[in-house]
């Protein structure tokens, strides 16, 4: 053997050697992955171009555009069987770093993979579901099927990726699920987070999407802790529609003497509401559903509108807040506000007194509250059990007869309680009151 045949044959040996130690040692690929993920936002209720947004948290320029998807659980996993390669979240900004490790394949081997949500916002407080597979079964309500995952692929390789920008949904397409967790998202942190009994109670809430066949203009049921969303249209209208039912569970979880399961959207709430299951911003009602609906909406309202907002509105629709009022618009500014039907039951004259109360405009001689969101759930955690009518105490049951069996007081739990027990506790909110048109209540 010559030198030149000897050395390739020592180095061959060396070759094969190395290899045979790798195979046995290393033998999964793995890395960081890292980006920021967006989704299509499409969701109405916005401020639009033109008008003086100062005070909006929602906006024009946010519309139609790219936006961070915050807060949500995100996982790597295997494009070839769905393996779940690693895990981690989104912050606030929609940024997300998750270490992954792939066991089936070399450790220079990039990873066909994608970036998945599965429902999850990353705090727990809410996730988003499928229809419930037996709608109507009420209460309890069963739990809803896994949604279809969002998914954005990519390739993993190992060491560090960074992906620029993933996104879900897009202007061909819209995300509606991608939507439905930004509107519960804000619900959740723009608003409800601010009160310290939220913080405490508002748990894992199953959003579920979609399904109209328990309800046709979405709902929510307190003690099973879920809100059904009816429709892709719905996803696209979060102030009265996700944001409004997550509403209503914080006003069940407000206070914990109910004795019965939320009578807000109930099988025996039928005679609840004077316009059975359905109302909108004008009609009058039941002083009882009045209160409610009002209440679920005004959380709504400050997930929207911060309280020095100089044109804050309440809307139901897929696009811009509309200018004109109308049974679906309510602008909540100026007050006093008798311009909705001159109705003391009339249940946008109930949102604008809640609004009254919460901003920091001074808007007549003498208005002087500016209270923070979480008063209003402090004030009716300060209600007692039972369903017997009370000046100043306010029964949380009100509206029912002893036996809970049927409504005895339809105005009962109005909005006229919610300010004798608030004066009870101290604060004089009847000018307020009388600004955006009293209240049908006793
Ligand atoms: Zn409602």
């Amino acid at each position: 053997m010559n030198n030149r045949l000897k050395s390739l044959f020592v180095t061959s040996l060396l070759a094969a050697g190395l290899l045979q130690v790798s195979a046995q040692s290393a033998s999964a690929a793995s890395g960081v992955v890292s980006g920021v993920l967006m989704f299509y936002q499409n969701q109405g209720n916005f401020c639009p171009l033109g008008r003086d947004c100062s005070g909006a948290k929602y906006t024009w320029l946010d519309y139609q555009r790219p936006q961070p998807f915050r807060k949500a659980r995100i996982y790597v996993r295997r494009a070839s069987d769905n393996a779940i390669l690693g895990q981690g979240m989104t912050d606030a900004a929609g940024f997300f770093s998750i270490t992954w490790s792939d066991p089936s394949v070399g450790i220079f081997t990039p990873v066909d993979a994608s970036l998945d949500y599965l429902g999850e916002h990353a705090d727990g407080r809410f996730i988003i579901a499928g229809p419930n597979p037996t709608p109507g079964v009420n209460p309890p309500l069963p739990a809803g099927a896994p949604i279809v995952p969002l998914q954005s692929p990519f390739t993993a390789l190992p060491g560090f990726t960074w992906l620029n920008f993933p996104t879900y949904g897009s202007a061909a397409a819209n995300s509606f699920i991608a939507m439905l967790h930004d509107g519960a998202y804000r619900m959740w942190a723009d608003s409800l987070s601010q009160s310290f009994r939220m913080r405490t109670l508002f748990w894992g809430l199953e959003i579920q999407a979609f399904d109209n066949s328990l309800c046709t203009t979405s709902c929510a049921v307190g003690d099973s802790n879920v809100v059904v969303i009816d429709s892709t249209t719905s996803a696209m209208s979060p102030q009265a529609r996700v944001m409004h039912e997550m509403g209503h569970i914080a006003s069940y979880l407000a206070n914990t003497n109910w004795t019965l399961y939320d009578a807000t959207r109930t099988v025996l709430a039928l005679d609840y509401s004077a316009n059975g299951f359905g109302w909108n911003l004008a009609s009058p009602e039941n002083e009882s559903a009045g209160w409610e609906e009002a209440v679920a909406t005004h959380y709504a309202d400050i997930a929207l509108y911060f309280p020095w907002a100089d044109v804050p509105y309440s809307c139901l629709n897929t696009g811009a807040c509309p200018d004109a009022a109308s049974i679906i618009n309510v602008p909540l500014e100026p007050s006093p506000n008798c311009a909705l039907p001159g109705s003391n039951l009339v249940v946008g004259n109930h949102m604008q007194y809640h609004w009254d109360n919460y901003d920091s405009e001074i808007d007549y001689v003498g208005e002087i509250i500016s209270e923070p969101m979480f008063d209003v759930v402090n004030v009716v955690s300060t209600y007692s059990s039972g369903s017997g009518n009370g000046a100043g105490i306010a029964r949380i049951d009100e509206f029912w007869n002893a036996a809970r069996t049927a409504g005895d007081d339809v105005h009962g739990r109005s909005t006229q309680d919610f300010h004798n027990r608030w004066l009870a506790l101290g604060t004089v909110s009847s000018l307020n009151l009388a600004a955006n048109c009293g209240s049908g209540g006793d």
